[in-house]
């Protein structure tokens, strides 16, 4: 008893753990995120906001133009295909332009527009006849970096006077060098060397200073250091931007630290709820009678496309392999293959290039199925006690309230332990998983 509450209270405490796909980190799905995400995403929640001076009116915009961007910024804004700001745009973009900059702290899931904020944000203040650094935005990897990087040049294409330049590993600079780009982006040790050790920057004209990603860069060891001692160079009046997907205490605490006298905007995550969907358990007692069920309901009902979850690299691998050996056109997401490929996987799966996705658990935590009608956990969600992992449960087969489509999960049950896992999922929903007869499936079509 004792030493399991222990361990949960500590996440983040290093865990033997049998899965290799533990390993998937943060960064690489935010990155993934970054490289499936074509569209913001919905929400129907109004953002929170927290002025540092209440008394200050709150300005909000509807349209870009209201904005008063410079029209080489709107330009960009409009090759983006962008029309109008997003919910958090709406606040964050006239904070973040006000005169006397302020500062502020910022909280949305991913993809509800923050980069593309902060971007623009950076890109209204530099004066582009000084040819020095004057915006610093640290991202927690090198990937992440050079995807805002992507951002900032895609925005900035129609004001080719302001140069970006990458602080990141790899990139050597001669010794005694002054840098003349107006923005940079790199990762904090990269950044803080070239701050401090060589001298490339000089903080003290920094007028921008953006932390993205805040969540991801405090997962990493020696980054929050690295972070705080870069802000501590940059004058008391520069602007001071950080960003984060979610707002845990830890978050919290070192946004506080990078962050003097905020502005605080949140937006509520929407919703998932299992109301429209109906859940369904088969009770096998082996993998391969998984597998046959599995191939019974793909004979009796047409499912246009599904997403199989499965524990381990190994039985995704092998369930895969059978299911194509059956004829099924089967992709396979797994934890060894490099982000990139990942994104390439799901992008094929997106355009209908196969139908069936097989996944590891972990591997596609937090990935959009929203377009998909049937999930089947091949294995149930369970965390690294063993216990069930609920949230993963619900976000795999929840839906937002606002789209509403009907879906349909279906549970493989294959030992007394996992028909506990399945009970326990059930009281905490308190919605009925029904049992189904995979000989007999009219009733579910
Ligand atoms: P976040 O940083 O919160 O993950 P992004 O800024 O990357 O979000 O935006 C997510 C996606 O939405 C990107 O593909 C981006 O190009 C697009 N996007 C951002 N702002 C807008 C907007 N105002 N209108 C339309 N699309 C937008």
């Amino acid at each position: 008893e004792q030493s399991s509450t222990a361990a949960k209270s500590e996440p983040d405490a290093p865990t033997k753990t049998t899965d290799e796909d533990e390993k998937d980190d943060k960064a690489a799905q935010s990155l993934l995120n970054k490289l499936i995400r074509s569209n913001l995403v919905n929400t129907t929640h109004q953002v929170e906001v927290l002025q540092r001076d209440p008394n200050s009116p709150l300005y909000s915009v509807k349209s870009f133009e209201e904005l008063r961007l410079k029209p080489q910024l709107l330009q960009g804004v409009y090759a983006l295909g962008f029309n109008r700001p997003s919910k958090i745009q709406e606040t964050a973009l006239p904070m973040m332009l006000a005169e006397p900059p302020q500062n502020l702290i910022a909280q949305s899931q991913s993809g509800t527009g923050k980069t593309a904020a902060f971007v623009l944000a950076m890109l209204s203040h530099v004066d582009p006849n000084k040819k020095y650094p004057q915006c610093l935005c640290v991202s927690p990897t090198y990937e992440l970096a050079l995807q805002t990087g992507k951002v900032i040049e895609q925005m900035g294409k129609h004001y080719p006077e302001v140069q970006l330049v990458y602080a990141i590993r790899g990139n050597k600079l001669q010794r005694g060098m002054k840098l003349q780009e107006q923005i940079v982006i790199g990762t904090p040790g990269t950044m803080l060397d070239w701050c401090i050790k060589f001298k490339f920057i000089d903080p003290k004209m920094i007028k921008v200073f953006v932390l993205d990603e805040a969540d991801v860069m405090i997962a990493t060891q020696g980054h929050q250091d690295q972070s705080i001692r870069i802000q501590r160079t940059l004058p008391k009046d520069c602007q001071m931007l950080l960003f984060s997907a979610t707002f845990e205490e830890s978050v919290w605490n070192f946004a506080k630290r990078i962050v003097p006298d905020p502005n605080i905007i949140k937006l509520k995550r929407e919703e998932e709820t299992l109301d429209t969907i109906k859940q369904y358990y088969v009770q096998c007692n082996s993998k391969e009678e998984k597998f046959q069920a599995l191939c019974n309901i793909y004979g009796a009902i047409t499912i246009a496309q599904a997403m199989v979850f499965c524990h381990t690299r190994k039985t995704a691998g092998w369930l895969a392999g059978e299911l194509s050996r059956e004829g099924h056109q089967v992709a396979l997401l797994s934890g060894e293959m490099q982000v990139e490929q990942r994104a390439a996987v799901i992008d094929r799966f997106r355009d209908g290039k196969e139908k069936v996705l097989v996944t590891t658990n972990v591997c596609a935590r937090g990935i959009d199925v929203e377009q998909v009608s049937v999930v089947i956990n091949f294995d149930l969600p369970v965390d690294r006690e063993g216990n069930p992992d609920n949230e993963t449960y619900l976000h795999r087969i929840g839906r937002t309230g606002r789209f509403g489509k009907r879906g349909l999960a279906i549970n493989m049950v294959d030992s007394k332990f996992a028909m506990n896992v399945l009970t326990r999922i059930q009281e905490h929903f308190n919605k009925k998983i029904e049992k189904l007869d995979t000989d007999d499936l009219d009733e579910i079509e």
